[in-house]
C-alpha cells in the first residue's frame, strides 16, 4: 500500500523531470549549443539518480513512506526509513539490556556459585555465592586467572583438564567442611562457566539415611533369629493343623532374614573403601566356586558352562567380589525356566576384565534396564518372590563394581535371554601369578 502510494510520487516526479528536460532542451536550442549540451549532461545525470533514489525509497518505503504525495516524497521515506531504523535498533538493544539484566539478577540470586571465565581462563564475572563459597572478591579478582586464586589441587588439576566431568566431593576454599559439586561449562568461543554447589546438606542427609537403614537392619537381626530359631524348633507333624501356617511363617521369616542381610552387605559396602588392602582375586577358583553354586541351585534344571579365556586375576575383595559374581549367576538361574542355558565367561581385552554371565532366559524389556540396579527394583514383583528375590541383588552388584572401578553392562534380547556383564578397568588386572600362589 505504501510502496503504491510511493510509485506514484515517483511517477510526478519522473514527470517534473521529462518537463525539466524539455524546457533544458528548448533553453539549449535558443541559447547556443554548449549550454544546451550542458543542460541534458545535467537532467540525465539527474534523472539518473532520482533513478537510484526511487530504487532505494522503494525498497525502504514499504516499512517507511509516509506523509503527502509529492516530488519529494522519496527524500522522506528515506529519511523516515532511516529514524524508524535507528529508533527499532535503539528499542532492541534496550530489549536486550533488560534481558541480559534480568540473567544477571537470576545468576547472583542462585543459591549455587557461577564464575565466567574468558578464553584465557581470566574471570569476567561471578554471582554473590561465588564470592562466598569460593572466597572471590569483586574489586580484587575480575581479571584473574581462577586457577591463580584456588589451591586445591584436585581443583585445580580438573580446571586444568577442561573436563566436561563433574569433580565431586571437593573441599570448599572457604570451609574444609563445606563439600562442593563441580561443573564447568563450555561454549564454542571459548569461554565457560564454573558452576560449584554446596553438597554438604546433601551429604549429611544421605548419611543419616545410611545410618538409619544400617541401624534399623542392625536391630531387626537379632529378634528374627529368635523368631527364625523358634519356629525351625516346632516339628509340623507335632501341630499337623497349623502345618501350612508354620511353612508360611518359616518362608517370609527366612525371607526377612534375607532382606536383613542384603541391607547389612549394602550399608557394609557404602561405608567401606575398597582402596583399602587390596588382594589378588584369583579367576579360576571363584569360576569354580560359582560353578558349584550354580549347580547346587539349579539342581541340573539348566545346562552350566564355565570359560576362563585369560590367566589374568583382579586386584580387590575377594569377599565382595564373590558375593556380586554369585548375585548374577543366582539371578541367571532363578530367571531361566528349566533346561535352559547358562554361561559364565571371564575374559581380557583392551577395555580390560570382562566376567560375564549369560543365560537363555525370558529376557528383560529394555524401558527396565537402566532402573535393575535400583533398591527393591522388580520387573515382575511375584516372579521375584516366587524364586526367592530380594529386589536388592542387583543393588549390590552395583556397589561392589564401584568399589572396584568397575561397571554392570546388561544386555538383554526378549525371548532369547540376557547378559551381565562386570567390567573392570585394565588397572585392576594382575598377570597370573604361579602355581600355588593363589588364594
Ligand atoms: P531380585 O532379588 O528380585 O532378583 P535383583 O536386584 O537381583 O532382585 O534383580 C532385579 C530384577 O531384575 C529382578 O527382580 C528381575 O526382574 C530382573 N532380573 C535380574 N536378573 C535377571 C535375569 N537373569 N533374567 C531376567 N530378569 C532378571
Amino acid at each position: 500500500m505504501r510502496s503504491e502510494r510511493f510509485r506514484r510520487d515517483f511517477r510526478r516526479s519522473l514527470i517534473g523531470i521529462t518537463i525539466a528536460l524539455l524546457i533544458a532542451t528548448v533553453v539549449g536550442i535558443f541559447s547556443g549549443w554548449l549550454t544546451e549540451s550542458l543542460l541534458l549532461v545535467v537532467s540525465v545525470f539527474l534523472a539518473l539518480h532520482l533513478v537510484g533514489l526511487w530504487q532505494f525509497g522503494d525498497r525502504l518505503s514499504a516499512t517507511a513512506h509516509s506523509g503527502r504525495s509529492s516530488h519529494l516524497a522519496a527524500w522522506r521515506a528515506i529519511g523516515d526509513s532511516i529514524q524508524s531504523r535507528q529508533s527499532r535498533s535503539r528499542s532492541q538493544r534496550r530489549r536486550l539490556l533488560t534481558t541480559l539484566q534480568a540473567y544477571r539478577d537470576a545468576a547472583t540470586a542462585l543459591p549455587d556459585a557461577v564464575v565466567s571465565l574468558d578464553g584465557e581462563r581470566r574471570i569476567t564475572w561471578f554471582n554473590a555465592a561465588a564470592q562466598e563459597l569460593l572466597q572471590l572478591d569483586r574489586r580484587r579478582d575480575i581479571g584473574s586467572r581462577l586457577t591463580d586464586l584456588l589451591r586445591s589441587p584436585r581443583m585445580l588439576e580438573w580446571l586444568a583438564s577442561d573436563s566436561s566431568e563433574p569433580l565431586n566431593d571437593v573441599a570448599a576454599p572457604s570451609d574444609d567442611q563445606v563439600r562442593l559439586s563441580m561443573r564447568q561449562i563450555h561454549d564454542q568461543r571459548g569461554q565457560r562457566l564454573v558452576v560449584a554447589r554446596d553438597i554438604s546438606q546433601l551429604q549429611r542427609l544421605e548419611q543419616v539415611r545410611r545410618d538409619f537403614v544400617a541401624n534399623v537392619s542392625h536391630e531387626l537381626r537379632t529378634p528374627l533369629t529368635v523368631v527364625h530359631g523358634y519356629l525351625d524348633m516346632i516339628d509340623p507333624e507335632d501341630v499337623p493343623d497349623y502345618a501350612p501356617i508354620l511353612r508360611e511363617l518359616r518362608s517370609q521369616s527366612r525371607r526377612m532374614t534375607e532382606i536383613v542381610e542384603d541391607l547389612l552387605t549394602l550399608s557394609r559396602l557404602d561405608a567401606s573403601d575398597a582402596a583399602n588392602n587390596p588382594e589378588r582375586v584369583a579367576l579360576a577358583p571363584m569360576l569354580e566356586t560359582l560353578r558349584r553354586e550354580a549347580e547346587a541351585l539349579s539342581k541340573g534344571r539348566h545346562r552350566i558352562s564355565v570359560r576362563r579365556g585369560s590367566d589374568f586375576d583382579l586386584s580387590g575383595s575377594v569377599k565382595d567380589l564373590h558375593s556380586a559374581f554369585s548375585n548374577l549367576v543366582s539371578n541367571a538361574v532363578r530367571y531361566t525356566p528349566d533346561g535352559g542355558d547358562i554361561a559364565i565367561a571371564w575374559s581380557v581385552n583392551d577395555e580390560g576384565g570382562r566376567l560375564e554371565v549369560i543365560d537363555s532366559g525370558p529376557g528383560i524389556p529394555a524401558h527396565h534396564i537402566p532402573r535393575l540396579t535400583e533398591r527393591f527394583y522388580r520387573v515382575s514383583t511375584s516372579r521375584s518372590r516366587e524364586t526367592g528375590g530380594t529386589g536388592l541383588g542387583l543393588s549390590i552388584v552395583k556397589h561392589v563394581l564401584q568399589l572396584h572401578d568397575a561397571h554392570l553392562r546388561i544386555a538383554s534380547e526378549m525371548g532369547t535371554g540376557s547378559s551381565f556383564a562386570c567390567v573392570f578397568d585394565p588397572a585392576r588386572l594382575l598377570a597370573a601369578s604361579a602355581v600355588g600362589e593363589d588364594a
